[in-house]
């Protein structure tokens, strides 16, 4: 299958990351194996999501080394969204095909799994690796465990690329992201009985508010870095759920915050500050009114930020394959899963084709343009291990 076969199958299966990706895995793996390549799967706790391996060895059949080639498998909701045509049937409209995912990212893996065929042929000194995931959409929840997988089986590679949509820029930096949810329980009772009750919407808005504070003051004071659309890390609340009715004083309030760092700030000693005011501050004033008042904050996900050197051997190789210029390199605000990558020790880099502009929206689309320039650095990529 070309290019637009495949991008046309992926997209075929709706993916959205509350579903299983079997389906599109298992194609994968047959596709695969057909050719003579072995995948391997690591799976989710529920056993229906999976993240796919598969080595493709060099001429003398070395798997050890080489590069990694890396995408997420799952996209964003549809839920909402007004499309002009069926986001699971992929479309084309003046040079750009439309789909949920065809930028982000299953137009990179139509593009390496097009390209096995070429890659087997390919006297290769140095093994090419495929790495597809599962829910990264959610927090970057799939890829640890194929990188534990990875270090159980002994699994080493030289170099990966993330085949983010970049529009083949190389990115050799991202921010990390930090999702907390939460739960601020107080106590319940009549609202015009205010002394009996412990108002929980009441403390959340308190520590809500701290968390603001927090985001004004890396945002008036830095640390700063220039190359970011952001230039420092930022911090905010979104999403909120208490209360049960107009006359009772909420016993429940809960609430998700992120906070998305530079690389080199410890996302610890951040939520290390907005555990202090809870202890400190919160929890006592709160447990004046009720002793059983409890705050729990539970981290629901967490992915590494990226700082890949622009003189790493691999960032060097991309830069020069994709045809970027020299000081080209950029730092971008969103995560990926590159600094998952890049923390196990494969020196990593984001480079993949679309523009993250058009992802994650109704008719999300990936131009041709863009898929082509990513087949000539994927081959180019190939020759490089020859
Ligand atoms: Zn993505």
């Amino acid at each position: 299958m070309d290019t637009r076969a495949w991008l046309q199958t992926l997209v075929g299966f709706d993916t959205t990351s509350r579903n299983a990706n079997m389906g599109l895995i298992e194609t994968v793996r047959d596709a695969l194996s057909a050719q003579g390549v072995q995948s391997h799967l690591s799976y989710n706790v529920g056993g229906n999501k999976a993240n796919l391996f598969a080595t493709l060895p060099a001429q003398d059949g070395q798997t050890q080394g080489g590069i990694i080639l890396s995408g997420h498998t799952d996209v964003v909701p549809v839920d909402g969204q007004t499309w002009q045509s069926d986001p699971f049937t992929l479309t084309e409209r003046d040079g750009k095909l439309y789909g949920r995912g065809a930028a982000d990212m299953k137009g990179y893996l139509a593009v390496a799994l097009a390209q096995v065929p070429a890659f087997l042929a390919m006297p290769r000194s140095k093994p090419l690796h495929l790495a597809l995931s599962y829910d990264e959409e959610v927090g970057c929840v799939g890829a640890p465990v194929m990188l534990a997988d990875l270090k159980a089986r002994g699994v080493r590679a030289d170099g990966c690329v993330v085949g983010e949509p970049t529009g083949m820029r190389v990115v050799v930096a991202h921010k990390g992201i930090n999702v907390f949810t939460c739960k601020v329980h107080g106590r319940a009772a009549h609202s015009s009985l205010t002394p009996q009750g412990c108002n929980a919407i009441e403390y959340a808005a308190r520590l809500i508010c701290r968390i603001r504070d927090l985001a004004d003051q890396y945002r008036d004071h830095g640390p700063y870095e220039a190359l970011y659309d952001v230039p420092y890390t930022s911090v905010t609340t979104n999403l909120i759920q208490g209360g049960i009715a107009v006359n009772t004083i909420p016993q429940d309030c809960q609430f998700t915050y992120e906070f998305r760092n530079l690389p080199g700030m410890s996302p610890e000693t951040i939520q290390a500050q907005v555990e202090a005011y809870v202890r400190d501050e919160l929890l006592p004033r709160m447990r004046r009114e009720f002793e059983g008042a409890a705050v729990d904050i539970r981290c629901d996900a967490r992915a590494p930020a990226l700082e890949a050197s622009e003189q790493a051997a691999i960032s060097q190789l991309v830069q020069a394959l994709a045809g970027a210029r020299a000081g080209e390199a950029a730092k971008v605000a969103y995560a990926t899963e590159a600094g998952l990558f890049h923390q196990a020790g494969i020196p990593t880099v984001v480079c993949g084709p679309g523009h993250i502009e058009q992802a994650h929206k109704a008719d999300e689309y990936v131009a041709i343009e863009q898929l082509q320039r990513c087949e000539a650095f994927l081959a180019k990529l190939g020759q490089s291990l020859i």
